[in-house]
């Protein structure tokens, strides 16, 4: 193997996620990041099983332990009338179920923990403004055009580029595929509120679900209980493509005025939200090309109705590790990569766009699902998920 590094586009949780991993296995990394720095706005994520291992495995398991907090349950209710319809332990019985936590957490937190573990490995180059605008590559390399804002650019000289640059990736279109995502019809409404200022059923160390037609609403504790996260979905006609925008408060609170009072009471307290068009499309069956390839929601992006677009990066990191150590070759390394991720992408994406329909059921058809939820037992629930958090990638 060459001593060229690994360039890898997009600093965000697939691609601080893999420098590091390359990083621990002594390969040296150029991190190429657009933005001029990271600057998450609140909002939350939550980190299932199948990926919090692989972060422990990276020795993140402390640092995340102290920002990262782990919901004693999730409870899921009728949104229209507040009655409980199903509902699983999550905190010790994940743990003890399979092996490692289940977490919320800040996604700026994350990001500055994985942020702080790059910049401590000597081995990992980061260049913050600086943008993938051109890919060459031969059989021994390649060489990666960049662009700054103020239009300055310059030539990189790697042994791969793998394209971490999101939905909107760059370098799935330098790769030869300039196919678009596109819009699913369903808009994320996003908050955060300081929890003194939350009504108090939405104080517990929970997760919530709640179900409405064309829409639900999830909540969940922050930054020890101090920060309420609050994340709600809509059905709508219209879309904006990017990362989010404001939104405005009274539209919002007009989407769940039907809603049971202990919801529009919670939004009738929130002053600010960040609104997401929720765009998808299906695995880049060309992903590997050559000595390039894609990781995280340039290759496969996830809706949120599963949480675990984040989590699906992360897993492509260890396969994609894995894979570069197993291979000489790096062409090669990158076909076995993909092939291995593309049916384990497809099903949470499928399973994701599932529960999008599912949760957003209208009369009658929401009648039959709450009462089957009413009628499951929370160990049945709880194995439904075994198959996506039992994972080891
Ligand atoms: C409402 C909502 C809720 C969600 N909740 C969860 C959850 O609870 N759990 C979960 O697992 N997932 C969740 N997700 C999904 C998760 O946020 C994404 O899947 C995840 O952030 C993808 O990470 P990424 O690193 O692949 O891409 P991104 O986070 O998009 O990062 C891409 C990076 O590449 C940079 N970039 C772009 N173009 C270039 C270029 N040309 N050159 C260099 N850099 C470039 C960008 O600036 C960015 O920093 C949620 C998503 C939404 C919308």
């Amino acid at each position: 193997m060459t001593d060229r590094p690994f360039i890898i586009a997009g600093a965000g949780i697939a691609g601080l996620t893999l420098a590091l991993t390359l990083a621990r296995q002594n390969r040296p990394v150029m991190l190429i990041e657009k933005r001029s720095r990271i600057d998450e706005l609140g909002a939350g994520l939550q980190i299932s099983p199948n990926a919090s291992r692989i972060l422990i495995e990276l020795g993140l398991g402390p640092a995340l332990s102290r920002v990262a907090g782990e919901p004693d349950e999730l409870i899921v209710r009728d949104g229209k009338t507040g009655t409980t319809l199903a509902g699983m332990a999550q905190g010790q019985a994940m743990r003890q179920t399979y092996g490692a936590p289940y977490w919320h957490i800040h996604r700026a937190d994350l990001q500055t923990v994985l942020l702080d573990a790059v910049r401590s490995e000597p081995g990992i180059q980061l260049s913050f403004g600086r943008a993938i605008a051109g890919l060459e590559q031969n059989d021994t390399g390649v060489r990666v055009h960049t662009e700054t804002a103020n239009g300055t650019q310059a030539t990189l000289e790697g042994s791969t580029l793998i394209g971490a640059d999101g939905l909107w990736t760059r370098t799935a279109a330098l790769l030869g595929d300039a196919s678009e995502p596109r819009f699913t019809g369903y808009t994320a409404w996003r908050a955060t509120l300081p929890m003194e200022e939350a009504p108090a059923l939405f104080r517990a160390n929970a997760t919530g679900l709640w179900l409405g037609p064309n829409s639900h609403l999830v909540h969940y504790p922050l930054r020890s209980g101090r920060v309420l996260n609050i994340v709600a979905i809509v059905s709508d006609r219209s879309a904006e493509p990017g990362w989010s925008r404001p939104g405005d408060k009274q539209s919002c609170e007009a989407r769940f005025r039907h809603w049971a009072e202990p919801v529009r009471a919670l939004l009738s307290h929130i002053p600010e939200w960040h609104i997401w068009s929720l765009y998808d499309r299906p695995p880049r069956p060309h992903a590997a090309y050559g000595r390039a390839t894609l990781i995280g929601d340039a290759f496969h992006p996830v809706l949120p109705f599963l949480a675990q677009g984040a989590a699906m990066a992360i897993e492509d990191t260890a396969v994609l590790a894995r894979s570069v150590s197993q291979h000489d070759d790096l062409a090669t390394a990158f076909k076995a990569y993909v092939t291995q991720r593309m049916p384990r992408a497809a099903r949470v994406q499928q399973e994701a766009r599932f529960n999008g329909r599912v949760y957003h059921l209208t009369a009658p058809f929401s009648w039959a699902r709450n009462f089957k939820l009413k009628n499951t037992k929370s160990a049945d629930f709880a194995r439904r998920y075994a198959w996506l958090y039992s994972h080891q990638a």
